[in-house]
């Protein structure tokens, strides 16, 4: 006998209600998602209890009309595209059909549309229409879902408390608003404003709105490009750190988007500037030719097919790097680090932009050299710190993080000019490796070969070194380990990354002795060569290398003003 039938619709609906709308924050997605297909200029969001008693969803974009208003609950009902080729080039949100009848056959959905000349209410029930009439509205649409997956227990009880529900959505409208700065949201949760962007179209008034004003002052406007893709956003300064990468926006033809590598690559344009376990504040809004793109690889869309992703990869770290290197400066980054409890009287979050947040171009016209020559050293202070001043601050400089960051560009530059000196070993270094590394030996001696470093095989576990560069001055057995795990352990390094970074980056720690006392003129030296440094500021593993005490800021604490 056949075992095999067809599932009915509503079965169906339940299933793709799975996978669409998994929890409350997928059904504010796929209906914001409708609504800024429809144009809207403002989209309201009202959550209750986190989503699980009620989410109203209302925009003034373009409405339905009667027939449409019943339609677009039917499965694979969509405006949106009409032929196969369509498919390739999708510039809408939405485009599947599913997420109406999704929603509607788990959960009690109200529904009043009015596209100017019909308004209509439908009120559908766990997959059923219970009622559809004209009713008089205001042009656009309003959808209220009930009862979300009171009827599929399961589901509901995979869903976290009210309140893990609801702050998912308020980072996911965070997100929306901030990929679309030209419409204006508003979230409540529990009758509470939540957020409200004005809909200007000004992404740094959004970033103000989202993260509040300190945020939005230390937030450097970014725009680059290359043949197939053009980002436009703001870095927020590395002085602002994050604990995870959810303060990361990327969007992509004005889709929000979670992609790991685009994340990476942020992170690694800043990775010089931070700690490695703190993650930056960024807002870049992606615009690539619509066929660069497949969005049909995720059910809910949160996740696209980016052709040249590598190409892109490169493109945000690069630009990244080189933004941040030309716009940190002493009295922007250090007074930060340095700031008192009392210096926190910054007005709260406001949706008008007071004048001086904009001054990111005349920061910028202060370069470091300037400023760094202008250094005067005062204090050896504990066999650890160096005290100095210049006419606005004084600064407490961390020996040891300021001499990682002097070697590591002194390095990085000797491997460029290909001028590294090597001594020969009185006593050969052997070192143990494992059969699968001495299997990549002729691989990592050509990454090696950029520091002269030569590994010869001496027994079937280990191979011997005869010479070292000069700058490994302490731990050298440790160093080339690393070294040897690193370039085995990551199977896509280049030679490249291993000159441009990991070798330096290594080696500086090999080369610095830690508390060690200085000379006035060993400090004096020190200064010098720290005021050479591109960037100054960071340790090459993100810590600070000084913080400064401004003069204003000494005048306040001493009650002088
Ligand atoms: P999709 O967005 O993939 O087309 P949906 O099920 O989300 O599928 O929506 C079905 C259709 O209903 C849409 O194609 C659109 O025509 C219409 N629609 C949904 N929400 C709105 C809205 N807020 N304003 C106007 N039309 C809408
Ligand atoms: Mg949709």
């Amino acid at each position: 006998m056949s075992k095999i039938g067809i599932l009915d619709e509503h079965l169906t609906n339940m299933i793709a209600a799975g996978e669409v709308v998994e929890r409350p924050m997928g059904v504010v997605k796929e209906l914001v998602e409708n609504s800024i297909d429809a144009s809207a200029g403002k989209i309201e969001i009202r959550i209750v209890n986190g989503g699980l008693d009620s989410i109203e969803v209302s925009d003034d974009g373009c409405g339905m009309d009667k027939v449409d208003a019943t339609r677009a609950f039917e499965r694979h009902a969509t405006s949106k595209i009409h032929e196969t080729r369509d498919l390739w080039s999708i510039q809408t949100m939405g485009f599947r059909g599913e997420a109406l009848p999704s929603i509607a056959s788990v959960s009690k959905v109200r529904m009043i549309t009015c596209d100017g000349t019909d308004s209509t209410l439908v009120r559908i029930e766990y997959g059923q229409i219970k009622e559809a009439r004209p009713i008089a509205a205001n042009q656009g649409t309003a959808i209220l879902v009930e009862g979300l997956f009171y009827k599929t227990p399961a589901r509901l009880k995979h869903l976290k408390s009210a309140n893990v529900e609801a702050n998912m959505i308020l980072d996911l409208v965070q997100k929306l608003a901030l990929a679309h700065p030209e419409i204006a949201f508003e979230l409540y949760s529990d009758d509470r404003l939540k957020i409200q962007t004005n809909g200007s179209g000004s992404l740094q008034e959004a970033i103000m709105a989202v993260y509040g004003l300190e945020v939005a002052r230390k937030s450097i406007p970014i725009s680059f490009s290359d043949y197939d893709f053009r980002v436009d956003g703001y870095l927020v300064s590395p002085v602002i750190t994050r604990s995870n990468r959810q303060y990361i926006n990327v969007s992509m033809n004005g889709r929000i988007i979670r992609s790991l590598p685009l994340q990476k690559a942020v992170i690694e344009g800043y990775r010089q500037f931070m700690m490695s376990d703190r993650f930056p504040i960024v807002v870049l809004n992606i615009t690539a030719d619509f066929q660069l793109v497949d969005v049909n690889v995720h059910p809910s869309k949160w996740e696209i097919r980016i052709s040249k992703e590598k190409a892109l990869y490169s493109l945000l770290s690069e630009n990244i790097e080189k933004k941040l290197k030309e716009a940190t400066r002493p009295a922007d980054t250090l007074l930060e680090y340095s700031r008192s409890e009392t210096a926190e009287t910054q007005p709260a979050a406001e949706l008008s932009i007071p004048a001086d947040l904009r001054f990111e171009e005349q920061q910028m016209t202060y370069t470091t050299e300037e400023t760094l020559q202008r250094f005067n050293y005062l204090a050896q202070y504990h066999g650890r710190y160096i005290v100095a001043y210049d006419d606005e601050n004084i600064y407490v400089i961390d020996q040891h993080a300021a001499m990682e960051r002097c070697m590591y560009e002194e390095i990085q530059q000797q491997i460029a000019e290909k001028k590294v000196d090597c001594q020969p070993l009185l006593i050969p270094l052997v070192i143990e490796i494992t059969p699968a590394q001495m299997n990549q030996l002729d691989r990592i001696n050509e990454m090696l070969e950029c520091i002269n470093l030569k590994l010869e095989p001496f027994s079937l576990n280990s191979v011997v070194v005869h010479e070292l560069p000069v700058f490994i001055e302490r731990d050298e057995e440790k160093f080339i380990r690393e070294l040897i795990d690193q370039i085995t352990n990551d199977r896509e390094m280049s030679v490249l990354d291993i000159r441009k970074e990991k070798i330096a980056s290594m080696a500086c720690h090999a080369s610095v002795k830690f508390n060690s006392f200085l000379t006035v003129e060993e400090s004096r030296r020190l200064l010098q060569r720290l005021s050479r440094c591109a960037q100054p500021f960071n340790c090459p593993h993100g810590r600070p290398t000084m913080l400064a005490i401004s003069d204003r800021q000494l005048d306040r604490e001493f009650k002088r003003v």
